[in-house]
């Protein structure tokens, strides 16, 4: 018989045909003339019924078909009467390939909080809701690498070893090939870092921007997509120590051409999860609901997870600079529990997560997309505007999540990038790779980044980006 993949075999219900599936066990019903086992491969979210005659498929086997066990089944697919589906299989033959304990298996056929999944992270894709979260974070990649080749772009691979910091991205990991109890040192006998790495300074990526940049400025049009890291030790539901960034550069473009691109990638996007993930937004929205039911009514959100990204990808973002945020926050009144009392006082204050989420999902229930920040609170390599204060920066906001993308049109020109390196102190002199891409041939150029989990997560509903990826790394994790 051949092999099917469930997601084959419900799409197509060959009536009367032979086939054997494999899958795992979720449950099993049995009474003493039959027993129905809920099999799942993880091709889709819908288990499929068999149905298993004692009379044809041992007692002993039947035993060790329990939840978890992965089996391997041959049968005939035949109408279906009972299990919501047009067919089922009624087998023939029952392999068992892999038994499993029911008393000692970790996910039991009931609901596990999330939290409890997260500690078992080995197993947690076997359930309803990680394979499904799993299945659209693929569809996104995918359509990621879709989106770029249609437009052109070229997927460009930057290191994940550097010695470039991007300036300020993210605290980094050092990346060391030394002793590290015997460290070579500096006159002074501290260790020193300028020569750990095969005699070079260096750390993991925490942006392939400054790379891309140069890519550029070689091929007009590219975009990186690759592991990043941080060294944030923090605990909050949006960040983590090693997570994917998405960082289109394109020469000839000015900020504005870059809005107009994140925001038709961002809509592209949630369109392709909205056309090729149903079943399993559906069934994410479902959850989202069943967990909103828990909360006091006036914070229950007003749309299906559904609804919200047809919303998001139907209409168009807000574009607002700084300047306008900072007064629509200052005139914002503090809501009951003065959560927003404190909002921003000073021009020139970095926006925190809740400012953000203010203006997204209180002000404008829109995302936002928010530019032309205050120089001290940018990096060095944004584009300086005519005022001398602010740089052509372009932070996308988002409702649930707040900063989605971040990004610039750069500054293309030689005098005021120098000038602004010297302000802030960064050695001209180790950056002259970067420089030289000013030095010959230089011109208008911008990109942006966009963190990968971060769009799971508003595309997904999950509150927490632990649960988007499959092995989160943060604080004190890192087991496997
Ligand atoms: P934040 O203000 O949330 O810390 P950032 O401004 O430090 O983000 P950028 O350097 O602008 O982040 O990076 C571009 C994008 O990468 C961000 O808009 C965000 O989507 C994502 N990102 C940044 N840091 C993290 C992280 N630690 N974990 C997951 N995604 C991240
Ligand atoms: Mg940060
Ligand atoms: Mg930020
Ligand atoms: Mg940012």
């Amino acid at each position: 018989n051949k092999r099917v993949k469930i997601k084959t075999l419900l799409e197509q219900s060959p009536i009367g045909e032979s086939v054997t599936i494999m899958g795992w066990v979720r449950t099993r019903r049995s009474n003493k003339n039959v027993s129905f086992i809920a099999l799942n491969d993880g091709s889709i979210i819908t288990n499929y019924q068999v149905v298993a005659d004692p009379n044809q498929i041992s007692e002993e086997i039947l035993k060790k078909c329990a939840t978890g066990a992965c089996l391997k089944i041959s049968g005939t697919v035949v109408e279906s009467q009972g299990s919501g589906q047009t067919s089922e299989l009624h087998a023939n033959s029952i392999e068992v390939l892999g038994e499993a304990d029911p008393e000692k298996y970790p996910l039991q056929p009931k609901k596990h909080s999330l939290e409890f999944l997260r500690e078992i992270a080995h197993l947690r894709m076997r359930t309803n809701t990680f394979g499904a979260v799993f299945r659209v974070r693929h569809a996104l990649a995918f359509a990621v690498h879709q989106y770029f080749n249609d437009k052109g772009f070229f997927y460009i691979h930057t290191p994940i070893i550097t010695a470039s910091d991007a300036e300020g991205a993210g605290e980094t990991f050092k990346v060391t090939t030394l002793d590290i109890g015997n460290p070579p040192k500096t006159e002074d006998g501290s260790v020193d870092f300028k020569q750990d790495f095969f005699e070079r300074e260096a750390n993991l990526t925490v942006s392939g921007q400054l790379e891309g940049e140069l890519a550029a400025l070689a091929l007009s049009e590219i975009y990186t997509f690759g592991p990043t890291f941080r060294a944030e030790n923090s605990n909050t539901t949006r960040h983590l120590a090693e997570f994917w960034m998405i960082e289109p550069e394109m020469a000839f473009y000015d900020a504005e051409d870059n809005a107009d691109l994140a925001e038709d990638f961002l809509k592209y996007l949630i369109n392709y999860a909205l056309n090729n993930c149903q079943e399993d937004l559906k069934f994410l929205e479902n959850r989202l609901l069943d967990e909103e039911k828990s909360k006091p009514a006036d914070q229950r959100s007003e749309m299906g997870l559904i609804e919200k990204l047809k919303f998001v990808a139907e209409n168009d973002f807000v574009r607002i600079t700084y300047t306008e945020a900072i007064d629509i926050l200052k005139r914002s009144k503090p809501n009951q529990k003065k959560k927003f009392q404190y909002l921003i006082e000073e021009w020139g204050a970095d926006l925190q997560s809740e400012h953000e989420r203010y203006l997204v999902e209180k002000h404008f229930k829109k995302p936002v997309i928010l530019t032309d920040y205050p120089k001290e609170i940018k990096s060095f390599y944004m584009r300086q505007n005519e005022d001398g204060k602010t740089v052509a920066a372009m932070d996308i906001l988002f409702p649930g999540i707040g900063e989605i993308v971040g990004g610039s049109q750069r500054e293309e020109r030689m005098d005021l990038l120098v000038r602004r390196m010297e302000e802030l102190g960064i050695p001209t002199d180790e950056m002259w790779w970067f420089l030289d891409t000013r030095r010959f041939g230089s011109t208008p150029h911008a990109g942006f980044g966009l963190g990968f989990e971060r769009m799971v997560q508003f595309v997904t509903g999950m509150g927490n980006i632990r649960d988007v990826i499959a092995f989160p790394r943060t604080p004190g994790n890192a087991e496997f």
